[in-house]
């Protein structure tokens, strides 16, 4: 599986990472991590990026695109890699693009967490905090003021990606703002409707696109019943897509199965709502009645 978590600072993508890699056993790419790695240990490339991190700008795309290409050649990346913080900018979505391309390697889904950015500084702070009583040294960068710029830039070159992906089919958005357990379940339940979590690397599942468009709508429910509903949604866009991998007979009953269970609502209401006009109409026709038989009567 390989998958790009997309959100502002504080959105919770290193705390999802964390937990998928748990879960599924592959590996975390944080570009930050990375580039907080290397200005610790005072390379030319950490030296580099420690002021411009400091400052809550970006470091320049040549840089982070050459850690990652390097990065994914390692033997543990082989299996799937969850990317947090990279993409950053267009230009770096267009250079994984090429990178992916050459390696025929395929990028599962874009998992964007949103969220009020009003919730950000208290969340920011929250992890400085921890940190803290952690003993830990806490990052330069998780301050109010710098987390204002590295919203700025969040805006203006990171947010242009979601429209990237989402015109390459590839944005499912989470509502970040759910407890860290919920967000966990609904990227699961996303990543199983895309098929993203069966061993099938270089497979695209047949009904992908649909699973897709499935979940990205049900992933937008915030409340918990609606939640409940679209995982019933999901069902039979799961379904087609693992049928992809079986004979063509159950790949066409997955197919209907999943036809008859997407019109099921509609025409459930379709039928509701010519019981209920039938008994408006008989309704009329009584009192029609009733107003002749009264009019006759009088
Ligand atoms: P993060 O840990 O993802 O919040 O990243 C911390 C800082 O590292 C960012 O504010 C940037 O300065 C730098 N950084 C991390 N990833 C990238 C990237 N993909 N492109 C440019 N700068 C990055």
């Amino acid at each position: 599986m390989r998958l790009i978590l997309l959100g502002p600072p504080g959105s919770g993508k290193g705390t999802q990472a964390q937990r998928l890699v748990h879960r599924h056993g592959i590996v975390q790419l944080s570009t930050g991590e990375m580039l907080r790695a290397a200005a610790a240990a005072g390379t030319p490339v950490g030296l580099q990026a420690k002021e411009i991190m400091a400052n809550g700008g970006l470091v320049p795309d040549e840089v982070v695109v050459g850690i990652i290409a390097d990065r994914i050649e390692e033997p543990d990346a082989k299996k799937g890699f969850i990317l947090d913080g990279f993409p950053r900018t267009v230009p770096q979505a267009e250079a994984l693009d090429e990178l992916l391309r050459k390696k025929h390697l395929k990028l599962d889904a874009v998992v964007e967490l949103r969220v009020n950015e009003s919730a950000l500084l208290a969340r920011v702070e929250k992890r400085a905090e921890e940190t803290r009583a952690r003993g830990e040294e806490v990052r330069l960068d998780d301050t109010p003021e710098v987390l204002t710029k590295r919203l700025a830039q969040y805006r203006s070159l990171t947010e242009p990606l979601i429209h990237y992906y989402s015109e390459r089919r590839k944005l499912l958005t989470v509502d970040g703002m759910m407890t860290i357990e919920h967000v966990t379940r609904e990227i699961n339940r996303i990543l199983t409707a895309l098929g993203a979590l069966e061993p099938k690397e270089h497979e695209e599942p047949e009904s992908a696109s649909k699973a897709s468009r499935t979940a990205k709508k049900t992933a937008k429910r915030t409340t918990r019943k609606a939640a409940e509903s679209a995982s019933l949604a999901a069902k039979p866009a799961r379904k087609a897509a693992k049928g992809a991998s079986k004979p063509a007979s159950k790949v066409k009953a997955a197919k209907k199965a999943a036809k008859k269970t997407a019109k099921q609502p509609a025409r459930k209401t379709v039928k509701k709502a010519a019981r209920r006009a039938a008994r408006a109409a008989n309704a009329r026709k009584g009192a029609k009645g009733s107003k002749k038989a009264h009019e006759k009567a009088s």
